[in-house]
């Protein structure tokens, strides 16, 4: 799947690939006991990574 890395200073009102400008999914990737947010363009799938990661709780960052 094509993703593509975007600086906070970016401006991402619509997908960059398809146009699509009705907003986006979220997912989430565990990353080293942390969370990396993953935003997708419902419309063609592209994945764009703001670099937006989350600490997780010390009780849910030692799992899987
Ligand atoms: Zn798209």
């Amino acid at each position: 799947m094509n993703r593509i890395e975007i600086s906070v200073d970016d401006k991402l009102e619509k997908c960059t690939e398809c146009g699509y400008a009705l907003g986006f999914h979220i997912s989430v990737e565990r990353e080293k006991g942390n969370l990396r947010l993953i935003l997708h363009c419902p419309h063609c799938g592209t994945e764009y990574d703001p670099g937006l990661v989350l600490q997780a709780s010390p009780a849910e960052s030692g799992g899987k």
